[in-house]
């Protein structure tokens, strides 16, 4: 049961690998995120291309319990975290996050941002603008098609794995253009500032996190919902760089399309 005068560290865009495998126990993870989160923590596990969320919740560990009908929010009681599913989706323009989408359910990739917008939203789903200015990004679109931005929850104005840069290979000050952009476009409608860390790693695990005002006694999609909205600042978020392992992200998707990994 959440406090509800009280603020949660939420760290909502995690992969916590880069393959589709887990090398580590489901305790493994939890105790980082639970340690760096604190009571009623709340970390966005997300699928890429996979189900890494339904596999991850099966795995041996603590005791768990989904706390609503569709499965898409994990309860661990003897860490007080919460698990919540999410799909990253590789759109015609760039990556989407959507959070809170039920258990085994798969938004396609491959279509326009437009269409997967409202697939998303049929799903009921928490949608989030990952990176909007790093690789993948949707920012420009968004620039381009303003009428897009009120589909969206949040904006990811800090993404540790964006801070990664190299002239003439990845974009420059991705997590400034974004921050920018959020309060130049943004900051007066009803759509929040979020800081991820979409960690590849365990050792990632909510390296960066946004400080949440609490809705509600019970997390559910729409109360997760409500807190990212009414999130316009970034005061109390952690918002760290990994540019290391940025790059050994990167190297490690190159070595699994060889095959060599
Ligand atoms: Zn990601």
């Amino acid at each position: 049961m959440i406090n509800s005068s009280n603020s949660i560290k939420a760290d909502l865009h995690n992969h916590f690998e880069t393959p589709s495998r887990f090398n580590h126990e489901f305790n493994h993870y939890i105790n980082i995120a639970s340690s760096r989160l604190g009571p009623n923590g709340i970390v966005g596990l997300v699928n890429f291309e996979d189900n890494r969320f339904e596999e991850f919740s099966q795995l041996k560990g603590y005791e768990r319990e989904f706390i609503n009908p569709e499965k898409s929010i994990l309860y661990i009681p003897e860490k007080r975290l919460y698990v919540v599913r999410g799909q990253e989706i590789p759109t015609k323009d760039g990556h989407l996050l959507v959070l809170a989408t039920p258990f085994n359910s798969k938004i396609y990739s491959g279509m326009f941002l437009e269409n997967t917008l409202s697939s998303a939203r049929e799903n009921h789903g928490i949608i989030i603008a990952p990176h909007p200015f790093f690789i993948s990004n949707i920012g420009n679109i968004l620039r381009k098609t303003p009428e897009l931005i009120e589909y969206f929850d949040g904006i990811e104005t800090h993404n540790s794995k964006a801070a990664l840069s190299f002239p003439f290979l990845l974009p420059i000050n991705s997590n400034r253009k974004a921050l920018d952009f959020y309060i130049m476009n943004i900051k007066g409608m009803d759509i929040g500032a979020i800081s991820v860390s979409d960690s590849h790693s365990p050792e990632e695990i909510a390296i960066s996190y946004s400080l949440l005002k609490c809705e509600s006694a019970q997390l559910s999609t729409n109360s997760l919902r409500q807190m990212i909205r009414n999130k316009h600042t970034i005061n109390g978020d952690k918002r760290t760089n990994s540019r290391l392992s940025s790059l050994k992200h990167i190297t490690t998707l190159f070595e699994i399309k060889l095959g060599i990994r």
